[in-house]
């Protein structure tokens, strides 16, 4: 069976991730591996498909997480390296934080402070993330280096007599970036932190790298990971989630109505708010197979979900053929930020998830019922 005709067979809605496609971004991820000797892990922030962990373990080093439950799903699912920043970390949950991961960052000497001896004691590689205080780009809510951010520990307030048993330094600052902005990033990180970077095992140069994107600079990529490995003799990692699933997943939705303003409205059975929060959040305009812009094609439409929130709006797309009720539309690069954002606001019940195995058959991984969206009430 061909992709195209998986789309049809499907139930609405439905995320389907394309194993082939996810294996080409994990082949050019090891190649980076190959040519450098880093490390890549997969954040799980972007992407916690748990169910093509195997595959993925296959070709990266292991998983990093924002927190317990992420951290815990990629020792149970990967269990290879398992790494995890938090923003901070609960008194509750830190014996669990220890048992599952290996490397551990803090996002503050106090933080370090406060679990060190725990963390030592466990013989776990702790790290503090760093804010170099450089912005490479302009959507405020995903510059961790904004003025006032809260992310990383800024030149100012870095205490070099609290680095004894630090291993190794964490910077996250680019998101959808190509190299150039890694170049610059990274020069300032050496131009404020350099000195120290001397005195590490280990840099992590953070998520944010397009690597799998069509158009990315590969080479300037390694010649990055190279010089600096070479410059301070230690061992970087990248954390990307984005370029582990870009392109690799769709999200197959139905027309349920369309109801005439002045303009047409199709009411898909998907929810921008529900199912590609991004949408509404970046905000973005997701691509259909198929369509084109506004007035591109003969028959435009504005496609909403079917919530109550009148904002609940895809965006406008337009057709060659006119759409019908019970027609399909399939939203592309619906892997990443989707399944691990998505919510049952209005009582929506979630995509089911299916892969495209690279035998070209759809393997069904999930369906969601009422149950889970009961379940997560009171
Ligand atoms: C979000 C995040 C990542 C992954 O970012 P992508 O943009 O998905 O590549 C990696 N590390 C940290 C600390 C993050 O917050």
């Amino acid at each position: 069976m061909e992709l195209k005709d998986a789309f049809n067979e499907l139930p609405t809605p439905c995320y389907i991730v394309d194993e082939t496609r996810l294996i080409n971004n994990l082949e050019i991820l090891d190649e980076v591996q190959n040519e450098t000797g880093c490390k890549i892990l997969l954040a799980q922030k972007a992407f916690s498909m748990f169910s093509l962990y195997p595959l993925i373990g296959k070709y990266l080093a292991g998983t990093t997480a924002s927190g317990l439950f992420e951290a815990r799903l990629g020792y149970e699912k990967m269990k290879k390296e398992n790494h995890v920043f938090a923003t901070a970390y609960r008194e509750d949950e830190f014996d669990e934080i220890v048992k599952f991961c290996d490397h551990i960052v803090f996002n503050s000497f106090n933080q370090w402070l406060k679990y060190k001896n725990q963390a030592l004691a466990a013989g776990r590689e702790c790290g503090i993330r760093i804010n170099p205080e450089y912005s490479t780009q302009d959507h405020a809510i995903y510059d961790p280096c904004a003025p006032g951010s809260r992310m990383g520990v800024t030149l100012q307030q870095f205490r070099p007599e609290l680095l004894k048993e630090i291993k190794g330094l964490h910077f996250h600052t680019l998101c959808e970036q190509d190299a150039d902005a890694l170049e610059s990033t990274l020069a300032a990180v050496v131009d404020k932190f350099g000195h120290y970077l001397k005195q590490m095992e280990w840099l992590n140069f953070g998520g944010g790298h397009h690597i799998t994107r069509e158009d990315y600079d590969i080479d300037k990529l390694i010649s990055c990971i190279n010089r600096t490995q070479e410059n301070y003799q230690l061992k970087v990692y990248l954390e990307p989630g984005e370029a582990v699933a870009l392109n690799t997943g769709f999200l197959v939705a139905r027309v349920l109505d369309i109801v005439e303003n002045g303009i047409k409205n199709v009411i898909l059975d998907t929810s921008a708010a529900c199912h590609m929060p991004d949408v509404l959040e970046m905000p973005y305009r997701p691509e259909i197979i198929g369509s084109g812009l506004p007035l591109e094609k003969p028959f435009t439409y504005r496609l909403g979900g079917p919530t109550c929130l009148a904002g609940d709006i895809i965006g406008d797309y337009a057709f060659s053929q006119p759409l019908k009720i019970g027609d399909r539309v399939v939203f592309r690069d619906m892997a990443i930020y989707s399944m691990v954002k998505n919510n049952t606001f209005n009582g929506m019940n979630l995509p089911a998830i299916a892969i495209f195995t690279k035998d070209k058959k759809i393997q069904i991984v999930k369906k969601f019922s009422y149950e889970d969206f009961k379940n997560r009430l009171s």
